[in-house]
């Protein structure tokens, strides 16, 4: 070490506390915990890891990162080089042994993610805005052969693409049995990735992908800026189609709108069938609250909805379904508490802040000045590059509140604060939920604002 005062050890765990900050919790036990800092050079800090896979992802994803974080230690350090760890490390005795046991799949091959029973197609409400969706969801799982190939469904949150993905896969599993389905979010996809890099099994993981006969992945905006991952989806997904295997994907946006995704995905993607869902209009939101309605009630007799509600929450609720859904689910629970019957005024009175919420649109704009004003910043330190934690931290909320009282997508709302990247919006949505759990102080103040800017 040239001129840092500690070890190395101390630098990396002083590097390690920063990145946790950076990249959040998960990232570093996944990806940084596994490696140390065997050396510094002059310009060059060597680190180890435990894989040639993980050696090479790390310094792809990290490294620039990893050459500043270092730099505060000794700034002499201009590069970094991640190696491979000779095998026969020195273990302490009690040295945790997990990291060398196979990844627990089970013998058959990979998991579907489980399916939420209610997503079927019989509960799903077709109208003008989804109708070509369902339309080619239906036809996947009456006849996966892979005529369009893949199905690309795309739609902003809450309209109903995890729905109908999850209706393929369980009526294939009832209809075929013996037909392989395989559902999973793109964060499963990697997350499965990362077990078996870790692991040194990713042969097993490759042959179980590619022995499934349906692919479906949902949220596949997830994966992007994730260059390893990309890459590994890239192969799974070419190794499918030229087995003709089905694949369904799910995204944000279309294929061309994804931002930080490689291009010959992007082109991939664009192949097959490409299906877009669109916000529900009035007739499909009262048709999806008249079949909820009835569900309820068929399980509920106590419960008596009068029909003027239904109209006037499709008339005023135009978010999304899952708004929808969540208003319903409050009458009916505040319904059975008070044992009152649900009229117009009961509804009125116990979805006040949410008919307030859908009336007013709240802008981006908006929300950075409040955030400013209440952290005591000007608005130019919201959008600047500035990442000291008293800045950072407010940006972060602003950000999260973007996301949740806006319907602006995550690389629209990227761009609303000084250009950055949508897959830093997604940290920041993360990390505030995460603080809000543990940090009263955070979550006070973000329910503050939300309360100023839905007011
Ligand atoms: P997405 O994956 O597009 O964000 P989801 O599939 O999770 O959305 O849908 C959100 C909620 O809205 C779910 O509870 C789903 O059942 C419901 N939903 C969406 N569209 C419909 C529809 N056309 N009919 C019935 N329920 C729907
Ligand atoms: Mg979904």
């Amino acid at each position: 070490m040239t001129s840092a005062g500690g070890g190395l050890d101390e630098v990396w765990r002083d590097v390690l506390v920063v990145a946790r900050r950076e990249f959040g919790e998960k990232a570093v036990e996944q990806w940084l915990d596994q490696v140390t800092l065997a050396s510094v050079t002059r310009d060059l800090a060597t680190l180890e890891a435990p894989t040639r896979f993980l050696a090479d992802w790390i310094e792809r994803n990290f490294g620039q990162a990893l050459v500043r974080m270092i730099g505060q230690a000794d700034p002499a350090v201009r590069r970094v080089q991640v190696t491979v760890r000779e095998r026969a490390p020195r273990r302490e005795p009690s040295a945790p042994v997990e990291m060398f046991t196979p990844a627990p799949e089970t013998e058959r091959g990979l998991n579907s993610a489980p399916l939420d029973p209610r997503f079927t197609f019989d509960s799903f409400v077709v109208g003008k805005p989804n109708e070509l969706a369902h339309a080619a969801a239906r036809r996947v799982a009456e006849c996966p052969d892979a005529s369009f190939n893949p199905v690309f469904l795309h739609g902003g949150v809450g309209l109903g693409k995890t729905h109908l993905m999850h209706a393929i896969a369980a009526h294939l599993q009832a209809s075929r049995p013996g037909v392989k389905v395989l559902y999973l979010s793109a964060e499963q996809f990697m997350y499965r990735f990362i077990q078996a890099l870790r692991f040194r099994d990713t042969i097993t993981f490759k042959e179980q992908f590619r022995s499934v006969d349906v692919l479906m992945v949902d949220d596949v905006q997830f994966i992007a800026g994730k260059d390893s991952t990309q890459e590994e989806f890239f192969h799974t997904f070419n190794a499918l189609i030229d087995q003709k295997k089905q694949i369904v994907i799910s995204g944000d946006s279309s294929p061309d709108r994804i931002e930080g995704i490689e291009e010959r995905i992007r082109s991939r993607l664009q192949w097959g069938l490409v299906v877009d869902i669109h916000p529900a209009d009035y007739e499909l939101r009262l048709g999806i609250l008249h079949s909820k309605a009835e569900r309820i009630m068929a399980t509920h007799p106590e419960i008596v909805l009068d029909p003027k509600v239904l109209e006037m929450l499709a008339h005023r609720i135009n978010s999304n379904v899952r708004v929808l859904e969540g208003a319903l689910t409050r009458l009916v629970a505040f319904a059975s508490l008070v044992g009152r019957r649900i009229d117009l005024d009961m509804a009125q009175e116990c979805l006040a802040d949410l008919l307030r919420a859908a009336e007013r649109k709240v802008t981006i704009e908006e929300i950075k000045r409040r955030v400013a004003d209440h952290y005591n910043l000007r608005l130019s330190d919201l959008v600047s590059a500035r990442r000291a934690r008293a800045v950072a931290r407010p940006r972060q909320v602003a950000m999260y509140l973007a996301k949740n009282l806006t319907s602006k997508s995550l690389p629209e709302i990227g761009r609303g604060f000084g250009g950055r990247d949508h897959t830093t919006v997604i940290h920041a949505v993360k990390k505030i939920e995460a603080l809000r759990e543990s940090d009263s102080q955070l979550s006070e103040d973000v329910e503050l604002l939300r309360r100023m800017l839905e007011a």
